[in-house]
């Protein structure tokens, strides 16, 4: 309990079922009005190109600015959205605002968005990207849609659909937090996607752990089989990034490269990324 309001967030681990109930009936309420007044903003975390060194994509990451508590972690308040139905308002919201920011981004570099398994349920998630795609211009080849393992659990004949469709426009799948869901190889099969993002409870302490190792090397070589990206999620070492970099894995994400930031701060990193691309080009083109 104390860890919890040390940070900030709501204590879910009070005194008993009531408080519990109580917690959750509060952040209902007060998630419903900050979807009324679209005060939740995605912050952006960096995913870095292991042979270009440079950012290739960026992460969104759902934040809550709220009044008392300060910034509210996804963990705190994605599982309430869920059971409430908020997370529909919710995703289309990061959805929107992701891809506005986005086509604001210099042109190769993508923005990733988080799906609940609960937005293919509804029905219209096709429309719904079209649209956020249309209002913001953003191509589709700049859009990738995060997954969990989850959707693919009850094999819908509905969800495999809106996955071709949506590849079909040209925007990506990837599929998050790979080897922590209740995987069956099965599904690699049937489902379409574009990118494996390695989960980071096997990433962080590789160095120094052989099974660790020994698992993030067949998910490398599964992908690489499958011609997919493979992205490893929760780099924080050198020694972690050198490794996977030895191993032939794609792309890295974690705070040895940066957190996620504010969509300010993200543009500024990706125009600084731009000069001295444009300054080392110009320092090749003077030399010949
Ligand atoms: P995720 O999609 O797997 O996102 C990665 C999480 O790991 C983020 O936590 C990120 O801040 C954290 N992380 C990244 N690098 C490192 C690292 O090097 N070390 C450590 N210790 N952590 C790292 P965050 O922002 O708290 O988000 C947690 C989860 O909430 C996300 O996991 C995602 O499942 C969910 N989420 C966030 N935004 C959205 C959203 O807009 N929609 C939905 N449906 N879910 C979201
Ligand atoms: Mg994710
Ligand atoms: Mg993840
Ligand atoms: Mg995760």
């Amino acid at each position: 309990k104390a860890k919890v309001e040390a940070r900030g967030g709501y204590s879910f681990f009070e005194t008993g079922m009531d408080a519990r109930a109580q917690t959750r009936r509060k952040i209902e309420f007060e998630l419903r009005q900050a979807l009324q007044h679209e005060v939740l903003r995605p912050h952006y975390q960096p995913l870095i190109g292991l042979s270009t060194g440079t950012i290739s994509g960026c992460e969104a990451l759902v934040r809550w600015p709220h009044p008392e508590r300060g910034m509210v972690s996804p963990a705190d308040f994605i599982p309430v959205a869920e059971e409430t139905g908020l997370i529909n308002p919710l995703g289309l919201q990061v959805l929107r605002r992701a891809c506005l920011d986005a086509a604001a981004w210099p042109d190769p570099v993508r923005v990733a968005v988080n799906l609940s398994p609960l937005q293919f349920r509804v029905g219209n998630l096709l429309t719904t990207v079209m649209d956020a795609l249309k209002h913001s211009g953003l191509p589709p080849k700049r859009l990738e849609l995060e997954i969990t393992e989850t959707l693919l659990l009850e094999k819908s004949s509905q969800v495999i659909a809106t996955l071709h469709a949506l590849r079909a426009l040209g925007v990506r799948i990837s599929m998050d937090d790979f080897g922590t869901g209740y995987s069956s190889l099965s599904y690699l099969r049937s489902f379409p996607f574009d990118k494996i993002k390695i989960d980071q409870s096997f990433v962080r302490g590789l160095c120094a752990n052989h099974e660790l190792q020994a698992i993030v090397r067949s998910i490398i070589s599964l992908g690489r089989g499958l011609g997919v990206t493979i992205t490893a999620e929760g780099v924080e070492t050198e020694a972690e990034l050198n490794w996977l970099r030895s191993e032939g894995c794609h792309e890295a994400q974690g705070f040895l490269f940066s957190p996620g930031r504010p969509n300010d701060e993200i543009a500024a990193m990706l125009a600084a990324q731009c000069e001295s691309a444009d300054a080392a080009a110009l320092r090749m083109a003077s030399r010949v």
